[in-house]
């Protein structure tokens, strides 16, 4: 057989996948890949009832139904605080993670670095790579994930074409202050850099945290490829429906390679989903109250158990410390967890650059009998950690 793409070699199969799949065969309780376990809106689900018996069926135009984009354009300028032109500054793509690869592929030649903060979202290694891009890490320090200034601008003088940002952040909960973005987005103005940004929690932070968009500060809209998508704000992972926003002339480049990534989005979904997208301020609010409540719930659960983790400002995911059980690899650690604690949770290691074993990635976005089953799973933790002699 001929050789395969050099490329493979550089990233493995998706860790958080990974736990799912695990999960699913122990059946364990799976707070691991971060996904619902409860139905989006009503009217949502009725809109898209309504539109499978209606007419639209074939494709949408490559870059995004008008409709969805005009919904999609006049929510989004509510919420940067900026004027979104649906014609020109959006494209619509299968996902975030489309968005994401369409966006490096639109900025990248081979050899160009970019910036990665540590831990991140496992996709953009596998992005970085089959991008043909060199990333150049910069580590946010557990429990409080913040960056040394000197770090980063030491990594954007390294001549980076972009930097990716994940803000609210996955894995750690971090939500970026305005001091922080502030001091990238001098950077990259000072170096001439693009900042890609991945925002699918932008509505999901936590009082007295708020998310602010790279883009609306001065002189950054001309460099940023903002990224999200609708999946986490309506629970709606499975639909697929992500959106890059920036200048036109960057648009015309994404649009280019969406096209020939993936032709266009689900049209039928498309259509529903503007339901979603003229949804008021209330239901912004109602999403926001209800993740804290599940974010308090999980937290107090944790806390009963005496488990040590950093409380996340955004997102909702959780970073628990799990020294005290003397596992030296986490991986062995989660596999132990799914199949006989009957809780599964995703490996540290998979998010960070660094050597950096001791922590493991809890979700809670789940229905409250989920979280009650996950933590009463987790009373058996520490008695059988004790028991445990680790392999490796
Ligand atoms: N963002 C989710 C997580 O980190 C997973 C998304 C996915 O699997 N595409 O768990």
């Amino acid at each position: 057989m001929p050789e395969l793409s050099k490329k493979l070699a550089h990233f493995t199969d998706s860790v958080i996948r990974r736990m799912t799949r695990i999960a699913n065969q122990h059946g364990a309780v799976n707070l691991s890949q971060g996904f619902p376990d409860f139905d989006p809106p009503a009217p949502l689900k009725m809109a898209l009832e309504k539109v499978a018996a209606g007419s639209i069926h074939q494709y949408a135009i490559t870059w995004g139904a008008a409709n969805f984009r005009k919904a999609l354009a006049r929510k989004q300028s509510r919420f940067m605080g900026f004027e979104v032109n649906p014609e020109t500054q959006v494209a619509v793509t299968c996902g975030s993670t489309e968005a994401m690869i369409a966006s490096m592929l639109t900025v990248c030649n081979p050899g160009d670095k970019v910036i990665v903060f540590s831990p991140f979202y496992e996709n953009y290694t596998a992005d970085t790579i089959l991008s043909g891009a060199v990333p150049i890490y910069v580590h946010l320090k557990p429990p409080y994930y913040n960056f040394d200034t000197h770090e980063l601008e030491a990594a954007f003088q390294q001549k980076p074409k972009a930097l990716i940002l994940c803000n609210p952040s996955n894995p750690s909960g971090k939500v970026y202050t305005l001091d922080e973005l502030q001091i990238i987005a001098g950077f990259a103005i000072k170096y001439d850099v693009f900042v890609i940004t991945d925002e699918v929690y932008e509505h999901i932070v936590y009082t007295p945290y708020h998310h602010i968009y790279i883009a609306s500060l001065p002189g950054m809209f001309e460099r940023t490829l903002s990224c999200s998508s609708l999946s986490k704000t309506y629970s709606i992972t499975g639909w697929r429906l992500g959106y890059v926003i920036a200048p036109a002339q960057i648009i015309d480049g994404v649009r280019k390679v969406h096209d020939f990534l993936t032709v266009g989005a689900a049209s039928p979904l498309q259509e529903a989903a503007v339901t979603a997208l003229e949804f008021k301020d209330d239901y912004y609010t109602g999403l926001q109250k209800s993740y804290t409540e599940k974010k308090e719930f999980f937290l107090k659960g944790l806390d009963r158990l005496g488990l040590k983790y950093t409380v996340p400002q955004g997102a909702y995911y959780v970073m628990v410390d799990i020294s005290e059980f003397g596992a030296s690899n986490d991986v062995e650690f989660c596999e132990w967890l799914a199949s006989e604690v009957g809780v599964a949770a995703v490996p540290g290691s998979s998010f960070f650059r660094e050597e950096v074993h001791n922590l493991i990635r809890f979700h809670f976005a789940k229905n409250e009998e989920t979280l009650v089953s996950a933590l009463k799973a987790l009373e058996n933790l520490r008695p059988m950690a004790n028991k445990k002699i680790w392999a490796r």
